[in-house]
């Protein structure tokens, strides 16, 4: 099967019960056993239910991977993969990551013991460098959150093979539309769901997704022992909203590409970041690996202009977090989705405070240019 049909008839396509071709929500949260100890295939619904397996089967399909796994948000999901490492291993993580990622490691993992280096995963040799006798794995973001920025996925996976580490990438924001990273070498592939995938800005979830037996044997351990599991509505919805991805992926792109051209031949605009940038250093990486460059856009407007000012003067295009939805969405990262980093490692990042994040939704590209427009007048 193709990606678009793969995403209509993967994973478990029909109820094996009723036939439904829409998978029914199973909201029992326990099954009945017609004998003691006889190990059913369906026991309780933390440890398995056949909703949210047909979620998993879907991802695991839709990303070349095995074997998937639903969380009840991508900050779950990230969680749940971290858990395989324990107190005293090394983890090389990306210097730009969504920043309750950023949170996460440093409030939480840290306490149990993990340590990590932060390191731009772009350069191979500072990749190569941060490694230590109990470093266990590379983890990433590419394209990353909110810069941009591209790192080779098979370079970085080629050195972690070559050291018995594993890489896990992060692959909200380009979606297995554009990008499949196991297929590249990499072990797992972790999403907040809650963007593309679910598509519409109805439903928090996380997936992982994984080639190998024994991390799949791992996951589903740690998914039933922490138990930050999707519930089956979720699921359901979230089966939903895979469906549609390739159709919406169209038009995210053909936006987005219109929106960029607009803002690098706008006076008012001093840097705009892009995976499509044929300028950036990272464009033919993207390329290599991409098949589209994915509709997030950043940018910073000419000094002194007010990017307050601006974000709250746009009438179409929505100021809050998240992305990856079908409509545009509007945020500054220094005090919305990245305030948990504290402000020097931010600029140290590149995360300046007048950074835009923009994620391009669907809408008919005329009301998107002319709402961009009219905020623009204005400052
Ligand atoms: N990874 C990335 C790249 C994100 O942007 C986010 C959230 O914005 C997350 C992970 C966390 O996902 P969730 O909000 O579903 O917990």
């Amino acid at each position: 099967m193709k990606f678009n049909t793969k995403l209509i008839h993967g994973g478990i396509s029909e109820d094996p019960t009723t036939g439904a071709v829409s998978i029914p929500v199973y909201r029992s949260s326990t099954f009945h056993q017609h004998k003691l100890g006889a190990e059913p295939k369906w026991e309780y619904a933390r440890t398995g239910n056949p909703t949210r397996q047909a979620l998993e089967q879907l991802i695991a399909e839709i990303e070349n991977g095995t074997d998937g796994f639903a969380f009840a948000s991508g900050s779950a999901a990230i969680h749940a993969v971290f858990s395989l490492f324990s107190a005293g291993d090394h983890i090389i993580i990306g210097n730009d990551v969504y920043g309750g990622t950023f949170r996460l490691v440093n409030k939480v993992l840290k306490r149990f013991g993990l340590e990590f280096s932060v390191v731009d995963t772009r350069d191979l040799k500072a990749v190569e460098d941060a490694i230590q006798a109990n470093t266990k794995a590379i983890y990433f973001e590419t394209p990353t959150n909110p810069l941009l920025k591209i790192t080779d996925i098979q370079a970085v996976a080629d050195i972690a093979k070559k050291h018995d580490l594993k890489t896990i990438v992060d692959n909200t924001f380009a979606t297995p539309y554009n990008q499949n990273p196991l297929t590249l070498g990499v072990d797992i592939v972790v999403h907040s769901a809650t963007k593309y995938l679910g598509g519409h800005s109805d439903v928090v979830a996380g997936l992982a997704v994984t080639n190998d037996k024994q991390i799949a044997e791992d996951l589903a351990f740690l998914q039933n022992s922490i138990g930050s599991v999707l519930g089956p509505d979720d699921s359901w919805l979230l089966m939903r909203g895979i469906k549609t991805l390739g159709v919406r992926m169209r038009v995210h792109h053909e936006n987005a590409k219109l929106v960029y051209d607009y803002l690098t031949n706008n006076d008012k605009v001093a840097n705009v970041y892009y995976p499509g940038n044929p300028e950036s250093s990272d464009y033919e990486i993207a390329k290599k690996q991409m098949r589209g460059f994915g509709a997030m856009i950043s940018f910073e407007l000419q000094p002194g202009l007010d990017a307050k000012k601006f974000v709250e003067s746009l009438q179409l295009i929505d100021l809050a977090e998240s992305l990856g939805g079908i409509e545009s969405l509007i945020e500054v990262p220094a005090v919305m989705t990245h305030a948990a980093i504290p402000r020097e490692i931010r600029l140290q990042n590149g995360i300046t405070d007048e950074l835009i994040r923009l994620s391009v939704g669907i809408e008919d590209e005329e009301d998107l240019l002319a709402d961009l427009q009219q905020a623009f007048a204005k400052i």
